[in-house]
């Protein structure tokens, strides 16, 4: 009756800051699916909770890179989150529903800067290196 539990991982949460290159932000961070965890997946998955309650946030992300590539969903139930992505050099104001995809490389960040919604990471390997 248990043959597939294996498969339901449950969720950490894990405080923003902990993550390599991003401070404190008011953000509810939870690893669903990563190195710490008991998964036979082979992607490392974690979803930020969002809510600016109308004020600005700092920014919190500083450019960095990964081996592998990353996909990035921006997803907000009022269409109104807003996040500041940088791609290499260039930077963009984006908002919900949104996807970016990063190829492994390419320097980036992504700082929220209003809104309310969710964000998801989704990263293509379980083990990788940030720099
Ligand atoms: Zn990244």
């Amino acid at each position: 009756m248990a043959k597939y539990r294996k498969y339901i991982t449950k969720g950490i949460l894990e405080p923003i800051h902990k993550v390599p290159f991003h401070d404190k932000a008011p953000i509810k961070r939870t690893l669903m699916l990563g190195k710490n965890q008991k998964t036979q997946s082979k992607i490392h998955l974690a979803v930020h909770e969002v809510n600016s309650r109308g004020k600005k946030i700092a920014p919190y992300t500083e450019l960095h890179r990964h081996n592998v590539d990353e996909i990035d969903l921006i997803i907000s139930e009022t269409g109104k989150l807003v996040y500041e992505i940088q791609l290499g050099d260039e930077s963009y104001k984006i908002r919900a529903p949104c996807t970016i995809y990063i190829p492994k490389g390419l320097p980036h960040k992504a700082n929220v800067l209003s809104g309310k919604g969710t964000f998801v990471c989704i990263i293509m390997a379980k083990k990788y290196k940030t720099f």
